[in-house]
C-alpha cells in the first residue's frame, strides 16, 4: 500500500530523513520507534503531504504522491497534540472528519453515531470537548481520523498524553478495532511497549534513518545493534 524510496527531507544541510526505505501492506500495523528527534513526524508528515520531499518518493497504491496535495492522498493524520476543536461539541469535531472528505449532510448524523460507538463513546455527540477526560479526547479524535474511511491511519503518539494504565488498556482496544476495520496503520510512538503491543511491524529510527525494521519478537529478541539495544533498554 505504502512505499518509501529513498525518502529524503533536509533542514539547514542535515538530513532529518536520509534516505529512508519502508513499505507498508495493507492491513498492516506498523509502528516506528526512536528518540526524540529522530525524524518519526517528519516521515509521517512526508507520508501525509504535509512535507515535501528534497529527493525519493513516496508511492501510495502504487502511484508517486509528488504534487498530490494532503487532501487527495485519502491518509488520515492523528497529530502528536490531538487538535480537537474545543468550541465544537464531540459530535461537530467528528463531522468535521466527514465533511473534509465531502460526505452529504444527510448520511453524517448516522455515521458519527457508529464512529463514536466504534471508540466506545456511544451517544457522546452533544458532550464538550473541553469537559472529556484526556482519554476521552483522543478516542474523539481517532474517530474523526477514522470518519474519512483512509487506505492509510497514520497516527503520531496517539496515546501520548495519557497515563500509563489508560495507554496499556486503549493498545488491546485499538488493535482489535483495526483489526476489525482491516485498517492499515502507521504509528508514530516511543513507548516500545505500546510499539511492541500494537504492531505486526517494529521500524526503529535513529538520526533520520530506519536502525532495523522488523517483528516485535524480532526486535526484541535480535536488536540489529547497540543503538536499538540501547534503546530497548538492555544494557549491553
Ligand atoms: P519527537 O519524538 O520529539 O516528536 P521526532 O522523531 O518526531 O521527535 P521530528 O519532529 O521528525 O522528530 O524532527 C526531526 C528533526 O528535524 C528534529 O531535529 C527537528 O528539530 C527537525 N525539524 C523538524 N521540523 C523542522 C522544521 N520545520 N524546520 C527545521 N527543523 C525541523
Ligand atoms: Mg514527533
Amino acid at each position: 500500500l505504502l512505499q518509501l524510496a529513498d525518502a529524503t527531507v533536509r533542514f539547514g544541510g542535515r538530513a532529518v530523513l536520509d534516505a529512508v526505505g519502508l513499505e507498508v501492506a495493507e492491513h498492516e500495523i506498523v509502528c516506528v520507534l526512536g528518540p526524540s528527534g529522530s525524524g518519526k513526524s517528519t516521515l509521517l508528515r512526508a507520508v501525509a503531504g504535509l512535507q515535501d520531499l528534497d529527493a525519493g518518493q513516496v508511492l501510495l497504491g502504487g502511484r508517486d504522491q509528488r504534487g498530490v496535495p494532503a487532501h487527495k492522498r485519502g491518509v488520515g493524520l492523528m497529530f502528536q497534540d490531538h487538535q480537537l476543536f474545543p468550541q465544537r461539541d464531540v459530535g461537530g469535531n467528528v463531522a468535521f472528519g466527514l465533511r473534509m472528505h465531502g460526505a452529504p449532510k444527510s448520511e453524517q448524523g448516522d455515521r458519527v453515531r457508529e464512529l463514536l460507538a466504534l471508540v466506545g463513546l456511544p451517544g457522546a455527540e452533544r458532550r464538550a470537548v473541553a469537559a472529556l477526560s484526556g482519554g476521552e479526547q483522543q478516542r474523539v479524535a481517532l474517530a474523526r481520523a477514522l470518519a474519512p474511511r483512509p487506505r492509510l491511519l497514520m497516527l503520531d503518539e496517539p496515546l501520548g498524553q495519557l497515563d500509563r494504565s489508560l495507554r496499556e488498556r486503549l493498545v488491546v482496544e485499538l488493535r482489535e478495532l483495526f483489526g476489525e476495520l482491516g485498517t492499515t496503520v502507521l504509528a508514530v510512538t516511543h513507548d516500545q511497549g505500546e510499539a511492541f503491543a500494537l504492531a505486526d511491524r517494529v521500524v526503529v529510527m535513529r538520526d533520520g534513518r530506519i536502525a532495523q525494521s522488523g517483528t516485535p519478537l524480532e526486535v526484541w529478541q535480535r536488536p540489529a545493534d547497540e543503538f536499538v539495544a540501547r534503546f530497548l533498554g538492555f544494557d549491553n
